[in-house]
């Protein structure tokens, strides 16, 4: 299974503008847990999924730390 790169969003604070946009990474998944270890998948909560060609075209979107352990830096 691959990981799958997800930005933790609650979905109370999706409407939040500095949440999403004052820092919020997306972060790498696999097996519930972000590859860097911060985060641990709750479904409804982590539900923004982004395609590992735009993480790849955008690194500073992602978690500095998911990104070493995919490979992509
Ligand atoms: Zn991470």
């Amino acid at each position: 299974m691959k990981w799958v790169w997800q930005l933790p969003v609650k979905r109370d604070k999706v409407d939040s503008f500095a949440w999403v946009h004052g820092g919020a990474k997306y972060h790498a998944f696999k097996y519930g847990r972000s590859l860097c270890g911060r985060y641990i998948n709750n479904v409804g909560c982590y539900d923004t999924r982004v395609n590992e060609k735009e993480i790849i075209g955008c690194p500073d979107m992602a978690c500095k730390k998911c990104l070493t352990k995919a490979g992509l830096n």
